[in-house]
């Protein structure tokens, strides 16, 4: 019998979630789902088809035209997203994408769209996802749930170094405004805002290596996975 678990992690913006998420699933030999690359790729879509937010509303199946896939690169160790075929991963991690990517978000259609697909994609288990609804909304049974959060002033430094060695230049207070705006966004809306699982741990890393969090979180999937084997 299988006794893979399925993984939730939520957190605010660039608290670390996808590096932790992905060194779980290696080590586990986990699937790792980026569900904010999902948001950020519906983002483009609409901004490059020029489709306003209430046009969606409308007339969601305007959202069949999307289809958003992610295809592992083993050499980068890296899994990239596709939006209708074409590799966007630079693209929606544009400041640009990042501006408008909240407002999209909050959209109770795109959202709809958006769990169904995760909730398939994460049906045999064996799934670390990292975003802000997934231990409550996406997966409310995860066996492990993690809740991250660190000072928006050291998840900025953070968010600005990783864009710049992508070489992608940006000013450090553009980013800090715009994680505490996205916070803010997402911790407000009325459509599955960002809140903590009543049964998450929360991770606060903002003192903790990459490493530290890496083998603290390994130990409470082991035995979680464990305490279920024996069971
Ligand atoms: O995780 P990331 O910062 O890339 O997510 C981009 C945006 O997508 C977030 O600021 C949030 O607005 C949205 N998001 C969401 N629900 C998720 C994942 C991301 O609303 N599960």
């Amino acid at each position: 019998m299988s006794n893979k678990i399925t993984i939730a992690i939520d957190g605010q913006s660039s608290c670390g979630k996808g590096t932790l998420a992905k060194n779980l699933a290696k080590e586990l030999d986990y699937i790792f789902i980026d569900s904010g690359a999902m948001y950020r790729a519906v983002t483009l879509y609409l901004m490059r088809e020029n489709i306003s937010l209430r046009e969606v509303s409308e007339d969601p199946a305007l959202l069949g035209n999307i289809k958003i896939t992610f295809h592992f690169d083993p050499e980068r160790c890296y899994y990239e997203t596709y939006l209708n075929g074409e590799n966007v991963e630079n693209e929606i991690r544009s400041m640009e994408v990042a501006r408008k990517v909240s407002p999209v978000s909050a959209i109770q259609e795109i959202r709809t769209f958006l769990v169904a697909q995760q909730q398939t994609m994460g049906k045999d288990k064996g799934v670390v996802m990292d975003g802000r609804d997934i231990g409550t909304v996406v997966f409310p049974e995860a066996e492990l749930k993690i809740f991250m959060t660190a000072s928006p002033e050291i998840r900025a430094k953070r968010r600005y170094e990783e864009l710049h060695k992508k070489g992608i230049h940006v000013n450090y207070q553009e980013v800090l405004h715009n994680i505490i705006e996205r916070d803010h966004i997402d911790s407000t809306r009325d459509a599955s805002p960002l809140a903590k699982a009543e049964d998450a741990i929360t991770l606060d890393n903002s003192a903790m290596s990459k490493d530290e969090q890496a083998r603290l979180s390994l130990s409470w999937a082991r035995g979680v996975i464990e305490s279920l084997a024996t069971h």
